[in-house]
């Protein structure tokens, strides 16, 4: 347990109701999570979009509060309160438009009294800039003179500025080009390393987590439904939703492959379906699966599972 002090664990059952668009509707935006993001991991949360990933992000970042449960940080290393620090899909809606890119680097800066005197502060801003591979000219600029993948490198800037140790990336690089897309996962991995870093990073994309997450947590309709370390969940994923992610991802080595493709759209969390959730769309469901949902449970080579198919530990 010390070695996964400095960080979270958000503990079952608990739920997350949500106000729906529609008034006096209440979603259950996320149930029964739980999990640890060890200090210097990173941990993905996987899965199609309104599966409750983002409401975990926002969870952990103090945006939104858990109807039930807890999520408990870790002590900071210099005792100070822990922070997390979220980075957001779209640059372009986070980034004032109207302010000056040091300005925005430097409103965390001031606002947790981290330097004194605008000497100091527009060092640090320099610095920051440096850091994720921008010019210290381009404080002076605004952010709409920037390209999208800059744009992200600014948030990272700002993001850092308060100087965190967890980060909750959610989507960061999906509004991205592929190649701009693989420049800051590298830039997010060397920061990881040089500020020891602990990232809880959220996609719908398998193989974009791939090689950032440690381990990866799939999440189907507001539930895990299998956790694993990243590299067993490749070698062999257990649940038939994290097999069907799979199959859609482009494949490298045989990319005219026939892929199965996912069947449907996922059933809206406000209405689930009985049983397992996924059980519409599950190409082996059996008659159980309409009626009872299934537990959480040790999974076969470490992690968890939910399926009432998988095979016992
Ligand atoms: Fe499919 Fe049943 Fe497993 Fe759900 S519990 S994933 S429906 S086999
Ligand atoms: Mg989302």
């Amino acid at each position: 347990v010390d070695q996964l002090s400095r960080v979270f664990d958000v503990s079952a059952p608990w739920l997350n109701r949500m106000i729906d668009r529609k008034p006096k509707r209440y979603l259950r935006a996320v149930q029964d999570v739980t999990f640890v993001v060890e200090r210097g991991k990173c941990l993905a949360l996987v899965g199609e979009s309104g599966c409750g990933k983002s409401t975990v992000a926002r969870l952990v970042t103090g945006l939104y509060r858990p109807s039930e449960g807890a999520i408990v940080f870790g002590p900071s290393s210099d005792g100070r309160p822990m922070e997390a620090q979220m980075i957001f899909q779209d640059p372009h809606a986070s980034l004032n438009p109207r302010w000056r890119v040091g300005d925005i680097i430097a409103e965390p800066i001031r606002e947790f009294g981290l330097r004194e005197g605008s000497d100091a502060i527009d060092g640090r801003v320099a610095e920051l800039l440096h850091t994720v591979g921008l010019s210290p000219d381009d404080a002076k600029r605004f952010p709409h003179e920037f390209s999208g993948g800059q744009r992200q490198r600014i948030s990272i800037a700002r993001a850092l500025a308060s100087e965190p140790e967890f980060l909750v990336c959610d989507e960061p690089t999906s509004a991205l080009d592929v190649s701009v897309q693989a420049q800051i996962l590298n830039l997010m991995r060397k920061l990881q390393d040089e500020l020891g870093l602990t990232y809880l990073f959220i996609s719908h994309n398998l193989a974009v987590v791939r090689h950032m997450a440690d381990r990866i947590a799939v999440m189907y309709l507001g539930r895990i439904v299998e956790a694993a370390d990243t590299e067993a969940l490749f070698a062999n994923p257990q649940h038939p939703y994290t097999q069907l992610l799979l199959q859609t991802i482009p494949d490298v080595v045989s990319p005219n492959r026939n892929r199965q493709m996912m069947g449907g759209e996922p059933p809206s969390p406000l209405e689930p379906p009985t049983g397992c959730a996924f059980h519409p769309r599950c190409p082996i469901a059996t008659e159980i699966c309409q009626s009872i949902a299934p537990d959480v449970r040790p999974r076969q080579g470490g992690g968890t599972i939910a399926c009432h198919l998988a095979s016992r530990d």
